[in-house]
């Protein structure tokens, strides 16, 4: 592409509402901050549980430093494991409650290590359409066959597996969809992995800390746990800090240790991370008042904009999203919340199908109901 082509082709996004821009945030992530120097309530992050700016973390973040220092300075394999390190994989192993865990930089590195160690050419990947585009790219990768079969459809699924000879067949998933709000039927898709002697992958990066009776995630709100599993959650959302793990059999981690190219070929995150999240995930273990404030919140979204003609799409997580659907008519709405003092992303494409752009609301424990009633309040009146 010439740099003619570029400007043609940025500008063609101008016209289709299709530009993204970037917003610069002068607090820390919360519920209400500044932006641009102005004061908004935010319904745009994914810090679920309100832990990105947690007391307790900024004092375990700096305490991390000091014992760790702020670089591991070589990659795992090399001399950047550290103990921080290690003890984080233990403790969120036993959070999870399987065997054995190994820590990525982020949940985009844990997609594309874990999926090009499991599967090669010959082999084929059945990965559901609404999956994050960390898994796609994955999919690509590995040169595996890349089976799409259309969002939730068992039966499609089904279908795809039983018409294949591939040698590893690994089933795909988010576990709650990113955009959507929904959660993956990953019982089912287990009974399916069973049936048809192939792995799940199971991307937990917006269960992990919500579902389930004590926000294990989707393994505990499902009730399974198998050999089959390879169960991928990201530290960057609910748990408020940063980097991603795989669980899973010791022989699962082991190999990736051995093959996962984005856990071998990069730096060791920096250690005060994996202290800080050690102990974000004690606050995750000890504060279910944190998630039961999340789910009413959730719960008083839905009651409120039950009669007001705006269409929630259906999900029970903290992604609530609102259905527009042209592009142009999300960005406007979501502008004229922003000028409320709301600000809400509007999801456009390529990021979902055509014709379903929407609003995302995302809801955090740092939110109060004061701040829902606002928003609620504001739709109703556009
Ligand atoms: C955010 C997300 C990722 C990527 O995780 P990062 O740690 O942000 O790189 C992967 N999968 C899903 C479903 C996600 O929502």
């Amino acid at each position: 592409m010439s740099p003619a082509s570029l400007a043609a082709e940025l500008a063609s996004l101008d016209a289709e509402g299709l530009r993204r821009r970037r917003r610069v945030l002068e607090t820390p992530q919360r519920a209400h901050v500044e932006v641009d120097g102005c004061e908004y309530i935010a319904f745009c992050s994914n810090d679920y549980l309100g832990l990105a700016a947690h007391p307790q973390l900024v004092e375990a973040a700096c305490e991390g430093a000091t014992l760790h220092g702020v670089g591991a300075g070589a990659s795992h394999l090399i001399l950047g494991h550290m103990r921080a390190h290690h003890n984080l994989e233990l403790a969120l192993g036993a959070f999870v409650r399987m065997p054995a865990a190994l820590l990525f930089s982020s949940g985009y590195m844990a997609n594309l290590g874990l999926i090009t160690a499991l599967v090669g050419r010959g082999d084929a990947i059945f990965a559901d359409k609404l999956n994050h585009a960390s898994l796609n790219d994955a999919a690509l990768l590995s040169r595996a066959e890349h089976k799409r079969y259309p969002h939730l459809d068992l039966t499609a699924l089904e279908r795809l597996l039983r018409g294949s000879s591939a040698r590893t067949k690994v089933i795909v998933s988010d576990a709650v969809f990113s955009m959507d709000g929904d959660i993956a039927p990953a019982r089912e898709l287990l009974q399916l992995a069973e049936r048809y002697d192939a792995w799940l992958v199971l991307d937990d990066a917006h269960g992990f800390g919500i579902l389930g009776a004590s926000g294990r995630g989707i393994l505990e709100y499902a009730g399974i746990q198998s050999p089959r599993i390879a169960y991928m959650a990201t530290l960057g959302k609910a748990a408020g800090v940063y980097g991603a793990f795989v669980s899973g059999e010791p022989e699962l981690i082991e190999t990736l240790v051995q093959r996962a190219r984005t856990y071998i070929y990069t730096t060791a995150a920096p250690p005060l991370l994996a202290h800080t999240l050690t102990r974000s995930l004690e606050i995750m273990a000890s504060d279910p008042a944190r998630r039961a404030h999340l789910f009413e919140l959730i719960a008083a979204l839905k009651r409120g904009l039950r009669d007001s003609g705006w269409r929630l799409m259906p999900s029970d997580t903290a992604i609530q999203p609102l259905l527009v659907g042209g592009a142009i008519e999300a960005l406007a709405l979501s502008k004229r919340l922003a000028q409320r003092g709301l600000l809400v992303p509007a999801i456009r494409p390529p990021t979902v199908p055509r014709g379903t752009a929407r609003l995302r609301i995302s809801l955090s424990a740092d939110h109060g109901h004061a701040d829902v009633q606002q928003l609620v309040t504001a739709l109703g009146s556009l």
